[in-house]
């Protein structure tokens, strides 16, 4: 584990200066007028694999980290949203493409100074036409597992492209089990 804390001077809800505690054995910014603790910097993404008449959809980024890139779409979860909405509406935005989660199929956790998890999904096509999101992606399209590996593309990417095509369907959502929080969900092996 890093010692990063994140460089917040003042807390976020009542505008006091933070204090440096170290809390269960990591410093921390805590505040010492109300309960906040600065717990970390997290973020979550989510991409889709998308099969559709043998081919996978990628999307050309039109913009920085990565402008010109080919990738599987997808961005980041909003507060408040499942994963498996954000996949979907992602993909809707990104390419026009209305599909469904299928399972999970691969999760890069990167814990850097700004802590990032990335799920990769396996979705199912349902319908729609293929449109551009003006700005985030300059181009888009289907293509065949051969012509994926001839794109300017990231290796996490093309393995989990090559991946999906496994035997192994990766995490399904389980509705079965009774969960604590009815916003939560769960993806497990079945
Ligand atoms: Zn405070």
């Amino acid at each position: 584990m890093s010692d990063y804390t994140a460089p917040y001077l003042f807390c976020p809800i009542c505008g006091k200066s933070l204090q440096n505690s170290i809390i269960d054995n990591h410093p921390r910014g805590a505040c010492p007028e109300c309960a906040y603790i600065n717990w970390g910097d997290f973020s979550l993404g989510v991409g889709g694999v998308l099969w559709h008449n043998e081919k996978v959809l990628l999307v050309q980024r039109g913009y920085n980290p990565g402008k010109g890139m080919w990738t599987i779409p997808g961005g980041y979860v909003d507060h408040g949203e499942s994963i498996g909405e954000a996949i979907i509406r992602e993909i809707q935005e990104e390419t026009g493409i209305k599909a469904k989660p299928l399972s999970i199929i691969a999760l890069r956790d990167r814990p850097a100074e700004k802590h990032n998890t990335y799920i990769i999904f396996l979705m199912q096509f349902l319908g729609g036409n293929l449109q551009a999101q003006a700005g985030e992606v300059s181009d888009l399209g289907f293509f065949t597992l051969k012509e994926c590996q001839s794109l300017p593309i990231p290796s996490l990417t093309l393995g989990a492209i090559e991946a999906s095509q496994s035997v192994s369907k990766g995490l399904l959502l389980n509705s079965k089990v009774k969960l604590t929080c009815a916003l939560s969900t769960l993806y497990q092996i079945l």
